[in-house]
């Protein structure tokens, strides 16, 4: 007989394609919970009969109303409920923040199971730069809301990760490349699944290629940056042809305003450089 698990609420991630990776502990809370709060139920009782478990299940929405969410908390105060959405993270562009929050403000117990999350996973595929991120989940699909949604991240450094589906990629490629130009881009296609696909190009060239070919399957986008800042030679350049048109203190002025590097530095170049 299974040692039964602490009463509280159970968050736990599930594969996005590849039933191997779930992880054992998940398989096991999965197994010992009480009550599986879910999406749909017909997704979940195949997640559960892979893992052998015999678990009563909930469908839960963030729609769902006061009294569904009331209730999920008020059992997980003497009952282990787990939180499960139909394919990877929940809370991540899927249901559980509202009752996540509820579940808190109760005082509740919450462990949370990490695993698989499509956005992470293709950012570790795209090769783009993965120190900053920004997470915009499904953009809106009316077109002046989704230039204006762009639009409001289009000068933050970050790289941008996004999710969409086959039919809309070209369409939300076209409009990424308005908004902000030719930024280095991918896409990351049925991640985890057999006809697992990252194709990566500047953002014009990946909207050419899906505007008349809308591709099968879940799809991530990932956009690099705006331009990062200047590399040393660059600015070494700049500094020398601004060299050759004004004094040191001039030049470094100039390539400040231009770069955003700072004056001093640059005026400690400009000396270096012509002293060569
Ligand atoms: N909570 C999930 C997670 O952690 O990734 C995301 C749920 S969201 C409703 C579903 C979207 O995630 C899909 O439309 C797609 O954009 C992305 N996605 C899910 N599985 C994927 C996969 N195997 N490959 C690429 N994208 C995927």
């Amino acid at each position: 007989m299974a040692v039964p698990l602490d009463p509280g609420l159970y968050i736990v991630a599930t594969p996005i394609g590849n039933l191997g990776d779930l992880s054992p502990r998940a398989a096991d809370i999965l197994s010992r919970a009480d009550l599986v709060a879910c999406e749909d139920t017909r997704v979940t009782a195949k997640l559960l009969r892979h893992v052998g478990a015999r678990v009563p299940m909930r469908p839960y929405h963030d729609h769902s109303d006061k009294a569904a969410r009331d209730d999920l908390v008020a059992r997980a105060g003497t009952q282990a409920v787990v939180l499960v959405s139909d394919a990877g993270t929940p809370l991540i562009s899927d249901p559980g923040f509202k009752l996540v929050r509820a579940a808190r403000a109760a005082g509740r117990h919450i462990v949370t199971l990490p695993g698989p999350c499509a956005a992470v996973a293709a950012l570790t595929l795209a090769g783009l730069p993965t120190d900053r991120f920004l997470f915009l989940g499904f953009l809106p699909s009316k077109e002046k809301a989704r230039a204006d949604a762009i639009a409001e991240v289009a000068a933050i450094r970050a790289s941008l990760v996004l999710y969409e589906s086959g039919p809309r990629l070209g369409a939300t490629l076209a409009a990424l490349t308005a908004e902000l130009g030719e930024r280095p881009a991918a896409v990351a296609r049925e991640v985890s699944k057999a006809f697992e696909e990252c194709v990566t190009g500047t953002l014009g060239e990946l909207a050419v290629r899906y505007a008349d070919a809308p591709p099968r399957g879940e799809i991530v986008i990932v956009v690099g940056p705006p331009d990062a800042a200047p590399q040393a030679g660059d600015v070494d350049a700049m500094l020398a042809a601004a060299l050759e048109r004004m004094p040191a203190a001039k030049a470094a002025g100039e390539v400040a305003r231009a770069t955003g590097v700072p004056r001093a530095e640059l005026y400690a170049r400009a000396l270096a450089l012509k002293a060569r």
